[in-house]
């Protein structure tokens, strides 16, 4: 195959396979059969019962808190997460610059101003950008464990204690990644996490919050849950249970359907996160021969939920060879599930975070960010190529066909160079 000129200039592609190649999440026999048998159930649950209570148990057990509160989607779960712990107009939240943007939008909501801060050379919030960026109305930290693989949660956890902070983890990449063996979204004082479909746990639709502390817990019912689970589930001692019929008045609920398949989907995950773990790993041994990319790989004793495999191209590797002109003979060999994320991007590149006026007249004046700000988070957002990580031992041909792909786009750069790209 050495020799087999590039697809860009007519050779064969490296990956033949039909498309698509990767699919997620896995619907089987058995979530068809949940789906239905909650069908003959009910389609409406007002309190927590049945398969919502089933799939909250599920996971509170799962991740090892107290409370499970599922929601409608993950930024409905960040945004009750946000609000029952009190965040309001005014308060800072120190945020990750690199994340997907639903971490701090419903901040947004909440008339608090976000503070963006540095990633590490994983893409997670750096730790070291933090402490410059604490101020008196400073009121929280939030961590996004970006695509899958943990942030520095324990020393940012430290940091919060000293400064009296509290920690919100955003783990909707990370369903199931672990630090020194302890999952993420435990370490925060909630964590919220998307079920939305491409998620390590999906459930078509949906999300959840996590958190041991009752207080906070009972807020966030208020919040998007009102009525009946209000009603049931706050106790009558509790000051604000007078509150319960309409709570806040924002409606938050899951899905039974999706609580079906969410549930589905969890009794499965550990073996899918195993599956995942063994094709990274070879995919890493392999992908790091090759000139031009470089894995990123979790910090020894972490384990990665491999939402994507991230590779971060080294042009200096290949004679400065631009990334756009190599992701593009990448596609030409078929590698069509080869991504460059593109609405994943630091948020000072956003119109929302550099003028949030028009949109919301309450933050007009609180922040303007700009292109140039956070160029760590810049740069690593320019040079990485994220790669779908397969459970399935039946999809190591196509693994293989992808790493075959990069070794001859890579092996093949000076061809590009010196012919260019032929059109037609
Ligand atoms: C998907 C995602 C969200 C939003 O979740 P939805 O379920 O789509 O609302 C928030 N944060 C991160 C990091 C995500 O990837």
């Amino acid at each position: 195959m050495t020799s087999s000129p590039l697809a860009l200039h007519g050779g064969t592609p490296a990956v033949l396979m039909p498309e698509p190649h990767f699919t997620w999440p896995p619907i089987t026999d058995a979530t068809r059969k949940a789906v239905t048998d909650q069908l003959d159930r009910t389609v409406s649950i007002y309190n927590r019962s049945g398969v919502v209570a089933e799939l909250e148990d599920a996971l509170a057990a799962y991740f090892g808190v107290r409370h499970a509160l599922l929601t409608s989607s993950g930024t409905a779960a960040l945004y009750s997460m946000y609000a029952a712990a009190g965040i309001g107009p005014g308060m800072e939240v120190i945020v990750p610059a690199y994340t997907f943007f639903a971490t701090v939008t419903p901040l947004l909501h909440l008339g608090a101003t976000p503070v963006l801060a540095e990633c590490d050379e994983r893409g997670n919030l750096d730790p070291a950008d933090i402490a410059a960026r604490i101020t008196h109305r400073t009121r929280a930290i939030a961590v996004t464990h970006m695509w899958g693989t943990p942030a520095q949660i324990a020393q940012i956890r430290e940091l919060a204690d000293k400064h009296g902070l509290k920690l919100f983890e955003d783990g909707s990449h990370a369903h199931g990644a672990t630090v020194s063996g302890r999952k993420v979204g435990s370490f925060g004082d909630a964590a919220a996490f998307s079920m939305n479909g491409p998620k390590p746990l999906s459930a078509g639709e949906g999300g959840f919050l996590l958190t041991d502390d009752s207080d906070l817990y009972h807020r966030a019912l208020l919040h998007g849950q009102y009525n009946k689970r209000c009603r049931d589930e706050i106790p009558a001692s509790y000051p604000l249970h007078r509150y319960a019929i309409t709570g806040m008045g924002l409606k938050h609920r899951i899905h039974p359907l999706a609580a079906a398949v969410g549930l589905d989907q969890l009794g499965n995950l550990d073996t899918y996160l195993a599956g995942r773990d063994r094709t990274a790993a070879y995919l890493c041994e392999r992908l790091r021969e090759i000139p031009g990319v470089e894995p990123i790989v979790p910090a020894e004793g972490d384990h990665s939920s491999w939402y994507g495999l991230i590779l971060r191209y080294r042009s200096e590797q290949i004679g400065g060879f631009p990334l756009d002109r190599y992701f593009a003979a990448l596609q030409a060999e078929g590698a069509s599930e080869a991504d460059r994320p593109g609405s994943t991007c630091p948020l000072n590149l956003l119109p929302l975070f550099q003028e949030p006026g028009p949109l919301f007249p309450s933050l007009s004046r609180r922040f303007a960010y700009a292109p140039g700000q956070f160029p760590r988070a810049e740069a690593f957002h320019d040079s990485i190529i994220k790669l779908p990580v397969w459970h399935r031992e039946d999809d190591q041909e196509t693994a293989n066909a992808y790493v075959e792909a990069f070794r001859k786009v890579s092996a093949h750069h000076t061809d590009l160079i010196t012919t260019g790209v032929q059109h037609g």
